[in-house]
């Protein structure tokens, strides 16, 4: 296959391609003549060396985050940081309440974890969010009761793009000494994160929404007296006991490299991306029916959720095989479910079966745009006609 018989890649918040460089330096930490030990290894110096590689790396995430790298806790992705962050604290801090705040639009890595503690006795309180995708800090207050032990809220919803005020939903968790935990795999590189700043108790982050590679993630957990976490994985004590097995540190320098370059070239891409959305945008004028599902203006320049009155998003999914985009629904065997992040914004389940996010990043060009904007018209005006 040539390049050019590739779709267009607008997926970039379903995963991102790893960076070339991030390719380059994991490349190093894998074969016999490379820096393969186990970095646990204590009585060589190939284990000291992997070590240092993965040391160095998680010093390069807790910067990015503004952690201490004594905070970060490695993970195979997001999904094990958001389900260690729930169950870890919820179980170690049941004598503080069993009750846990968060949202009905969150990442299925937290609504079905969520789901799993309620099962297990503990109660959630599920808050709806604004046609905005905002959850707003008087909404927070008014969920927050004696017996709450967590909240946990998203700093940008992954079909979306709209973004939470995560220093003042975490000021309100606190008021009611409850800790606040923000899952940010979509913020890396998108808006400022700082945990001091943002006064975040526990974060997720994942490896490849950052141009990391996939399988990689951390949990941020605070340093603090107070704060226990019960470990998910049991084995060699890895992770300061919160989570055992032996470290991948190929997956590991890769994602410290993604997110060094993350801070070097956060502001660069970002502004080249603001021109790309205004791009699509400009592309889309006079299309009639067309919706943004998305918050525009309070929300991440490279997701846009938009919904095109009248076409079913699966037909249209069909209909633009040539660009990689994705509804947000999901399949079963005899129907399609509209998403329920665009039902819990309050969009009529008409709409939600017509929208398609497209998500642009580091590596997409403005022909990319160009030619998606002549398809996504051509597909549009047939499946109309
Ligand atoms: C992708 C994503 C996850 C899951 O991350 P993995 O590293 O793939 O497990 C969790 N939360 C959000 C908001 C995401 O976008």
């Amino acid at each position: 296959m040539t390049a050019t018989s590739l779709p267009i890649y607008l997926d970039y918040a379903a995963t991102t391609p790893v960076d070339h460089r991030v390719a380059e330096v994991m490349q190093r930490y894998l074969t016999v003549d490379q820096l393969f030990a186990n970095p646990a290894s204590r009585s060589h110096m190939l284990g000291w060396q992997a070590e240092q590689a993965v040391e160095q790396a998680r010093r390069q995430v807790a910067d990015t985050i503004g952690a201490d790298p004594r905070e970060i806790v490695w993970t195979s992705g997001a999904t094990e940081a958001d389900n260690l962050a729930l169950i870890g604290y919820m179980r170690a801090n049941r004598e503080r309440g069993m009750h846990l705040v968060t949202s009905t639009i969150e990442h299925k890595a937290i609504v079905d974890t969520a789901r799993a503690l309620e099962h297990e006795g503990f109660e959630v309180s599920w808050l709806a969010p604004g046609a905005d995708g905002c959850i707003q800090p008087a909404q927070l207050r008014d969920a927050m009761r004696d017996d709450t032990a967590l909240v946990s809220l998203m700093a940008v919803n992954n079909e979306l793009g709209s973004i939470n005020d995560i220093a003042a939903l975490a000021a309100v968790a606190h008021e009611f000494g409850a800790a606040f935990h923000c899952d940010a795999a979509q913020a890396v590189g998108r808006i400022e994160l700082s945990v001091a700043a943002q006064q975040v108790d526990l974060m997720s982050l994942s490896g490849h929404k950052a141009y990391g590679p996939k399988g990689v993630g951390a949990l941020y957990v605070k340093r603090h007296p107070d704060m226990r976490i019960e470990p998910l994985i049991h084995g060699g004590g890895h992770e300061r006991g919160m989570r055992s097995g032996t470290l991948p540190t190929h997956q590991i320098a890769g994602m410290g490299e993604a997110f060094k370059l993350i801070q070097q070239q956060h502001a660069e891409d970002q502004a080249r991306i603001i021109q790309l959305q205004q791009r699509f945008l400009k592309g889309l004028e006079g299309l009639e029916g067309v919706y943004a599902n998305t918050p525009l203006g309070q929300s991440v320049p490279n997701i846009l959720n938009l919904a095109f009155e009248g076409v079913d998003g699966e037909s249209l999914l069909m209909g633009l095989r040539d660009v990689a985009v994705s509804t947000g629904s999901a399949c079963n065997s005899a129907s399609v479910d509209p998403s329920y992040v665009l039902l819990g914004i309050g969009v009529p389940r008409r709409l939600a079966l017509s929208s398609i996010r497209f998500s642009f990043g580091r590596f997409t060009t403005e022909a990319d745009i160009d030619h998606a904007i002549t398809l996504i018209r051509h597909a549009v005006s047939g499946l109309r006609a």
